[in-house]
C-alpha cells in the first residue's frame, strides 16, 4: 500500500505542491490530502497514476518509511532568502542520495566517517588541526572529492533542479554527506567541497547554523584549509603582481581570486597592492571565470562501484531498479563525478536521457 512518508518525498522532489500534483494527475486535492495524511489508500491504477506523474516506479512509493532530513541539520546558504519549495527540494534529493548511499554501503566496504568536530574552534586554526590529523602537511591537496571520500564523506552532485543551491553538507545519523554543483569551475568546486567540510568540522554533528557568520567562518576555513599559513608565506608572495598570483593558485588549484584573497588574509599585500591585483584579474576574465582552469574532480568511490557493477554486467540500471527510481534519477546524483557515465566528469555534456546507461553497460 502507499506509503505516505514516500508520497510526499516524491511530491516535494518535483518541487510540486499538492495543487500541482492535483493538476499533474487528474485527482483532487482532498484525495491527495488524505493519502499523504494517512486517512485512505488510494486504489491500484490511482497508485500508478501517482507514480507516473512523479516519475518514479509504484515500489518507490509502497517501500519502507522515509524518514525526513530535518532542515536544521543542512548547511543551506541563505536559508532565510529560500523558497519552501527549493528547501524541500532540496532536501528531498539529499535523502535520495542517502538512499543511494545506503544500496551501496549494503554491497560495498567503504571508509568509516572520520571528521573531527571542531565547535567554536577558530576556523584558521581548525583547519591546520584537521590537516595535521589526516597527515596533509602543508602541502597542495591533490583532490578534495578524493580526500573526503578517503575520510569516510559521501560526495554527490546536485542534480539539475536543484543547482541553484550551490553545494550543502548534511550530516545523517553520523554519517557526513556532502552535495556538490556541478556547473561552476573546477577550482570553485573545490573550494565548495572545503567549505562544507569546514561547516561538518566546525558546527557540530546535527545542527548546522545557517547564516552570514557560519557562512564567513566556513569560507574562512576553506581557504586555510586548502592555502595552508605556512605553506603560501614560504612562496614569497610580498606584494606579489599579477603573474605570480596566477603562479600561486596554479600550485593550490584555488580560483586566482581566492588565492589574492588569501594572500591579503595572511597580510602579505597591502590594500593598495591587493585592490591593484582584483583590478588585473577582473580584466583577465577571473571575475566571471577561470580562465585555463582545472577539470572538475571525480570521485574515486562512486567510480570503483561504478566500475564493479560494469564488471559484473549490471550499471547505475540495477540501482534504480532496486530503489525504484528511474535511471536518470540515480546518475543525476553522480553526473560529474565519475567518468563511467556518459557525460561523465568533463561536465561538457550535462543533458540526461533515458538509455545512456545500457551504452555504459555494452562497452
Ligand atoms: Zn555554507
Amino acid at each position: 500500500m502507499l506509503n505516505p512518508t514516500r508520497l510526499a518525498a516524491a511530491r516535494k522532489r518535483r518541487g510540486w505542491t499538492l495543487t500541482r500534483l492535483a493538476a499533474e494527475t487528474g485527482l483532487s486535492r482532498v484525495s491527495l490530502s488524505s493519502y499523504e495524511n494517512q486517512h485512505q489508500d488510494p486504489a491500484p491504477q490511482t497508485l500508478k497514476t501517482l507514480a507516473d506523474a512523479l516519475g518514479v516506479k509504484e515500489a518507490f512509493l509502497t517501500a519502507d518509511d522515509l524518514e525526513e532530513i530535518p532542515v536544521e541539520s543542512v548547511s543551506f546558504r541563505a536559508l532565510s532568502k529560500m523558497t519552501a519549495r527549493t528547501r524541500d527540494r532540496g532536501l528531498s534529493s539529499g535523502r535520495i542520495a542517502i538512499l543511494i548511499n545506503e544500496w551501496i554501503e549494503q554491497r560495498f566496504t567503504l571508509p568509516d566517517p572520520d571528521v573531527p568536530s571542531l565547535t567554536g574552534r577558530d576556523p584558521e586554526l581548525a583547519a591546520q588541526e584537521v590537516r595535521a590529523r589526516w597527515g596533509l602537511g602543508e602541502q597542495p591537496i591533490a583532490n578534495m572529492v578524493h580526500l573526503l571520500e578517503a575520510h569516510g564523506v559521501r560526495v554527490f552532485s546536485l542534480t539539475d533542479d536543484t543547482k541553484d543551491l550551490d553545494a550543502f553538507c548534511l550530516s545523517w545519523h553520523g554519517q557526513p554527506f556532502i552535495l556538490l554543483s556541478r556547473e561552476k569551475s573546477g577550482e570553485r568546486r573545490r573550494f565548495n567541497a572545503a567549505h562544507e567540510l569546514g561547516h561538518l568540522v566546525l558546527h557540530g554533528e546535527d545542527r548546522v547554523p545557517n547564516g552570514p557568520d557560519a557562512e564567513a567562518e566556513a569560507n574562512r576555513f576553506a581557504a586555510a584549509f586548502l592555502m595552508p599559513r605556512a605553506g603560501v608565506l614560504a612562496q614569497g608572495l610580498n606584494n606579489a603582481s599579477v603573474r605570480q598570483v596566477i603562479e600561486a593558485k596554479k600550485r593550490w588549484s584555488v580560483a586566482a581570486m581566492a588565492m589574492a584573497h588569501r594572500a591579503n588574509e595572511l597580510g602579505l599585500m597591502t590594500e593598495w597592492a591587493y585592490r591593484t591585483v582584483c583590478v588585473d584579474l577582473s580584466r583577465l576574465g577571473y571575475r566571471r571565470g577561470e580562465p585555463y582552469g582545472i577539470p572538475h574532480e571525480n570521485s574515486m568511490l562512486l567510480t570503483k562501484v561504478m566500475q564493479q557493477l560494469r564488471d559484473s554486467h549490471r550499471g547505475p540500471t540495477t540501482i534504480a531498479e532496486d530503489l525504484g527510481l528511474s535511471p536518470a534519477e540515480v546518475q543525476a546524483y553522480m553526473m560529474g563525478l565519475t567518468p563511467l557515465l556518459v557525460g561523465g566528469s568533463s561536465g561538457n555534456r550535462t543533458a540526461i536521457r533515458e538509455g545512456h546507461l545500457r551504452v555504459v553497460e555494452s562497452r
